[in-house]
């Protein structure tokens, strides 16, 4: 599968795009999802030039993995929801929106059922608050 550079996550990962930014390292980004499914929906970017995770090395996997437990960890430490969703979709048949690998991280309360997947967009405002607080607790 060819990568196209062009996606909405190259660029934010060029600064192309804005987005709002949580942590960075050499391999990752993680940044909040403009159209959150429920509040503290999280996305973990590779910087690896691929559409899926079958185009991944293997290094650039363990990454995404070890920063995503890291946001999760300051997910559940500033919003304390009963559970964290954690996933990510490999074509558009399994659901994938922006082709570029990225690994969702999703606070889940009891009783609240998930909002539409990439369909409403977030308060900015709103989507900075609950930013802060991850930002705090990232350790
Ligand atoms: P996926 O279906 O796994 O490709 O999901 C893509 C995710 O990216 C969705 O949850 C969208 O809400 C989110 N998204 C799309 N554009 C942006 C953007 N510019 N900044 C942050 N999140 C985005």
């Amino acid at each position: 599968m060819s990568y196209d550079p062009n996606n909405i996550f190259g660029k934010i990962l060029r600064n192309e795009a804005p987005a709002i930014r949580l942590y960075e390292d050499d391999q990752t980004l993680a940044i909040m999802d403009i159209m959150p499914q429920s509040a503290g929906h999280c996305l973990i970017l590779t910087k690896e030039p691929a559409e899926t995770i079958f185009e991944m090395t293997p290094e650039g996997v363990a990454a995404c993995m070890r920063t995503t437990q890291r946001v999760a960890h300051a997910v559940r430490k500033a919003l304390s929801p009963e559970g964290v969703f954690i996933g990510q979709f490999n074509g558009a048949a399994a659901g994938q929106t922006v082709p570029h690998v990225h690994f969702h991280v999703i606070p889940r309360r009891q009783g609240e059922d998930l909002k539409m997947h990439a369909r409403e967009m977030g308060d900015q405002a709103e989507l900075e608050r609950i930013a802060e607080q991850i930002k705090q607790a990232l350790e």
